[in-house]
């Protein structure tokens, strides 16, 4: 079982988004706890906010009202440069579209993050082990024959597998996923699942993934689904989206 404290826990986020003289009203009101160690997926409509919230959890972006706390600590309203910090340590971000940087190769783009860790002359002095992390986790995610690979040279599965080992270097707390396979064919859909799957049972990683592929959310512990600006019962939602999905898949 889990502890009683959630690892990272959001009550009453707000934000409304104004363009022009429009006022979109995103989140109204989500409260979402995260428990160490679970592999919670997110769904809903396009639209209902769901890339809004990961955002919000991962400090990417700040509530109008609401707060979140990771491990009973407050984390919204951190000073920039503690919650840029926080994040670097603490987060791992992964994107529909990858997000590689283009004349990278496939290890130097995993290494970057632990490079924007550490000031200029730290990172001399530890570049050796960054080196050897970014090789540990390119091997974990099966692309050890792809390191002089550019993202272009790399199909959609590796370039994930790619984005999944960069988000993983600086051994983040949390994993925050935006439809990690929206962009995948099946097979390699499955291919990062499946990994994201291990990760999560073998070395506990916690992910809180959106996605609206039903059939994904079979492979996680818990679905909740952001509707009208805030999070369903889960017990309302477990049996229409198991249904849909063609239970026992
Ligand atoms: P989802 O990920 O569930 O598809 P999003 O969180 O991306 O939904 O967006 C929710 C709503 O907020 C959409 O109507 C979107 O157009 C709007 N929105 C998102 N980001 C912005 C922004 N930066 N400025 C204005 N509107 C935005
Ligand atoms: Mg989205």
């Amino acid at each position: 079982m889990h502890g009683t404290t959630p690892l990272l826990s959001a009550l009453n986020l707000r934000k409304t988004y104004v363009k022009f003289a429009n006022k979109i009203e995103v989140l109204r009101g989500v409260d979402i706890d995260v428990a160490e160690g679970e592999f919670l997926s997110v769904i809903g409509n396009s639209g209902s906010g769901k890339s809004t919230m990961l955002h919000l959890l991962g400090t990417l972006d700040k509530p109008d009202d609401g707060c979140i706390h990771l491990e009973g600590r407050r984390i919204d309203n951190l000073p920039a440069a503690d919650r840029d910090q926080l994040r670097n340590r603490t987060f791992g971000f992964i994107f529909q579209f990858y997000h590689l940087l283009p004349e990278l190769t496939t290890l130097e783009n995993v290494m970057t993050p632990a490079m924007i860790t550490h000031s200029m002359w730290s990172w001399w002095l530890k570049r050796g082990a960054i080196r050897k992390a970014a090789l540990e986790m390119l091997d974990r995610v099966g692309l050890s024959h792809r390191l002089k690979h550019r993202p272009q040279e790399l199909s959609g599965g590796e370039m994930q597998r790619a984005a999944i080992a960069r988000a993983l270097i600086n051994r983040p707390r949390v994993l925050l996923a935006d439809e990690p396979t929206g962009n995948l064919d099946a097979a390699n859909g499955q291919h990062v699942m499946r990994l994201l799957r291990d990760l999560n049972q073998q070395e506990g990683l916690t992910i809180v993934m959106v996605t609206h592929n039903l059939e994904l959310v079979h492979h996680t512990d818990r679905v909740v689904r952001l509707v009208d600006g805030r999070v369903e019962s889960p017990e309302k939602i477990a049996m229409p989206t198991f249904a849909a999905a063609g239970a026992g898949t």
